[in-house]
């Protein structure tokens, strides 16, 4: 173990002797070798007859009024992309870390793969702040339930496909038979309690004792809100991310943080190994 991943040991082992939680927060990038792109390459582009897309313009309330049945065929493809995909071994780490820590245990995901909870999270230790792909709920709001993409849509999707009139009228609100939208937050959207945890995650960021970030680039607001909170209360913080960003920039401001410049599958898993110890090691024989 280089040096600093020691440090990043030792600063959550003495966040356990205190009281508070053990905070992560991922992002794209703890999905990446998993083969699921982030949103800083070229790979989410789409194309819709002349044009191509970007994510962040199809990822909008805008595209879904003005193209529904585009938007969905490029979720259920991104869908299908990340049901193909498996965890990895730094998904892996952070359900021994959970399974070791309890209720000292939190994480905080803008990832909409769903890896997290087929990794083996809870559900009630995870908040996906973002949604997720695997999830659907009314276009119009006529309530804030949200219920599984109907299972006649499959679980494939090739890209360019287009959805049939009959696919269609299966995305359909079941309570009040509006449309549908995939429950993700939109670029052009805004966070709330009972939809996205907003307050939860705030509250959250005041509990922390260790804020553990990895593979997010800081670019959206909650995260960067949790960020500064935790860093206003100069609580330790470890970056694992192959690119210094806002959150590597706040840990060299925080006394007792550390940047760990590399790849989550290069620092997760050994991070979690040595914070855990014999209860890692129990865990896996079992
Ligand atoms: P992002 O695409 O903006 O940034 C990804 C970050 O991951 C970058 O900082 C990059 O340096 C880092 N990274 C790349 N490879 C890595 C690796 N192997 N290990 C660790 N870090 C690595 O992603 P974001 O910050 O999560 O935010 C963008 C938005 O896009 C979010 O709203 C998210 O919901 C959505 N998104 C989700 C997924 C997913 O669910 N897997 C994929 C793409 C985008």
């Amino acid at each position: 173990m280089s040096g600093k991943s020691s440090q990043a040991a030792s600063l959550v082992k003495n966040a356990l002797a205190e009281d508070g939680l053990i905070l992560v927060l991922t992002g794209a990038g703890i999905s990446a070798e998993s083969g699921i792109p982030t949103f800083r390459g070229p790979e989410g582009y789409w194309t819709i007859g002349s044009r191509n897309y970007s994510p962040m313009e199809l990822a909008t309330r805008t595209a879904f009024d003005s193209m529904p049945e585009h938007v969905w065929s490029w979720y259920l493809n991104r869908r299908a992309f990340c049901h193909a995909a498996s965890p990895n071994p730094a998904h892996a780490a952070l359900v021994e870390l959970e399974q070791a820590l309890g209720d000292r245990f939190l994480l905080i995901t803008q990832n909409v793969d769903g890896l997290h909870l087929r990794a083996g999270n809870s559900s009630s230790r995870t908040f996906q702040i973002h949604g997720c792909l695997d999830l659907i709920r009314c276009s119009e709001e006529c309530s804030s339930a949200v219920y599984p993409v109907p299972e006649e849509l499959g679980t494939t999707w090739e890209e360019g496909r287009e959805l049939t009139a009959a696919e269609l009228r299966l995305l359909r609100c079941p309570k009040c038979k509006a449309l549908a939208r995939p429950h993700v937050l939109w670029f052009d959207e805004y966070y709330d309690e009972a939809r996205f945890r907003f307050e939860s995650s705030l509250r959250a960021a005041d509990k922390a004792a260790a804020f553990l970030v990895i593979g997010t680039s800081g670019a959206t607001s909650l995260p960067l809100q949790i960020g500064e909170r935790v860093a206003k209360r100069r609580t330790s913080m470890i970056v694992v991310n192959p690119e210094p960003n806002p959150f590597s920039a706040l840990a060299t401001q925080v006394p007792r943080s550390v940047f760990l410049e590399g790849k989550a599958g290069e620092y997760v898993p050994a991070l979690v190994e040595t914070v855990c110890g014999d209860r890692v090691g129990k865990h896996r024989t079992n």
